[in-house]
């Protein structure tokens, strides 16, 4: 029987659509999109084609995108960008406590340089606080820094209150929209955000390639330096075969949930005893369901399904066999126990009922074997994406 991938969160396959536009990029027009001659021409045509459909898509100007190698170099260059400053001067951030560590750590990293950095709390399930947030950020502020969607959860963040609260105070606000980009209709020049980070690999586009939307590219120094392409904003011989398939998923896009909103409720109304849907008061991404396996390690469940044929993720980090509670999960008040028992499940676009039916059945036995100590422990599982 065929394996089922239920891990869209963690990336997505190529659509064949996608792979089509790619090819001639890959193959006979190879050329460097930054030469004078026809060859160069050919690809720089090609790379503001792709960046005209990915404007558009996500409702920005050509000139507002900057390619970047994906979300983890986005959101960096973002971070950096937008709170560089003088030698001793004073640096305060704002940022979600259930952000990605693409956001995270670099908030981390700025604070080990010396900024003053706040963590904006959620509730208790994973949604910001708004009022909260709105009494944290205050004028002056460098940077303020809210997810679209959550990688764990899939909680859908309030970001026009989020956006509301930081223009009141003057605060650039950076919108980390991996996650949400493949569910939710998104418009950049109505959100108020200074800048928004988008990978392909997470929409039916290739690995390797995304980008920085910034209302004023002049605004995010750039985190690399050379040949200053990407108008001095993202040195690096330009990636356009990557470009190209970026643009060619963006504009499969539809901005709805499709039939995955249907299929997760299907999954989590077959749910065996013992196993809960996590934040599922919360808006959640269509796709997306956390479940909360009780007493049972979140690394031994994904292998036992895993050797069932089934792809799911761990909802918590895993070092050398001994998984890490998610920051995410804790800073909702799920207690660290609780955290190492959560599986990720991620519907895509062609999942069918069948194989959420066969999976819900899948965990059951699995569950229940573990449950009952009949399977072995395994060695290590991955983290979440
Ligand atoms: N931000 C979020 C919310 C993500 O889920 C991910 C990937 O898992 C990233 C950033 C990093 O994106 P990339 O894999 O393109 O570097």
């Amino acid at each position: 029987m065929d394996s089922v991938y239920l891990d869209h969160a963690a990336t997505t396959p190529v659509d064949p659509a996608v792979r089509a536009a790619m090819e001639p990029h890959l193959g006979p027009l190879f050329g460097n999109a930054s030469e004078p001659h026809a060859r160069g021409r050919e690809a720089r045509a090609a790379l503001e084609a792709a960046r005209a459909v990915v404007a558009e898509v996500f409702g920005a100007s050509p000139r507002q995108v900057v390619f970047t190698s994906g979300g983890t170099e986005a959101d960096n260059q973002a971070v950096f960008g937008l709170a560089s400053a003088a030698p001793g001067e004073h640096v305060r951030v704002v940022a979600g406590a259930v952000e990605h560590p693409a956001v995270r750590e670099p908030v981390r990293m700025l604070e080990r340089r010396g900024a003053e950095v706040v963590w904006a709390p959620v509730d208790g399930d994973g949604t910001i606080d708004v009022t909260r947030f709105a009494g944290l950020v205050r004028e002056g502020d460098r940077l303020a820094a809210v997810m679209a969607a959550n990688n764990v959860t899939g909680v859908v963040q309030p970001l026009e209150e989020v956006a509301e609260a930081a223009r009141r105070s003057g605060v650039p606000l950076h919108v980390d929209a991996v996650q949400a980009a493949a569910s939710l209709p998104l418009r950049f020049s109505h959100m108020g955000a200074e800048t928004m980070a988008i990978s392909a690999h997470k929409l039916y586009g290739p690995k390797g390639v995304g980008c920085l939307l910034a209302r004023d590219p002049e605004r995010v120094p750039p985190l690399l330096l050379g040949g200053g392409q990407e108008r001095g904003r993202r040195s690096g011989t330009e990636n356009v075969a990557g470009a190209v398939g970026f643009a060619a998923a963006a504009s499969l896009l539809t901005g709805s949930g499709d039939r995955r909103a249907e299929l997760r409720d299907r999954l989590e109304r077959r749910l065996p005893p013992g196993v809960r849907a996590v934040s599922a008061g919360a808006q959640r991404l269509p796709g997306h369901s956390l479940l909360h396996v009780a007493g049972i390690r979140a690394e031994l469940l994904v292998l036992a399904l895993d050797r069932e044929g089934f792809a799911v993720s761990a909802g918590s980090a895993c070092a050398a066999g001994e998984s890490e509670p998610s920051h995410v999960l804790t800073a909702q008040g799920m207690p660290a126990a609780d955290a190492r028992c959560v599986i990720r499940v991620s519907i895509g676009r062609h999942t069918t009922a069948a194989e959420v039916d066969r999976f819900a059945d899948a965990l059951a036995r699995c569950a229940g074997a573990l449950a009952a100590g009949a399977l072995a422990a395994p060695a290590a599982a991955g983290g979440v994406r």
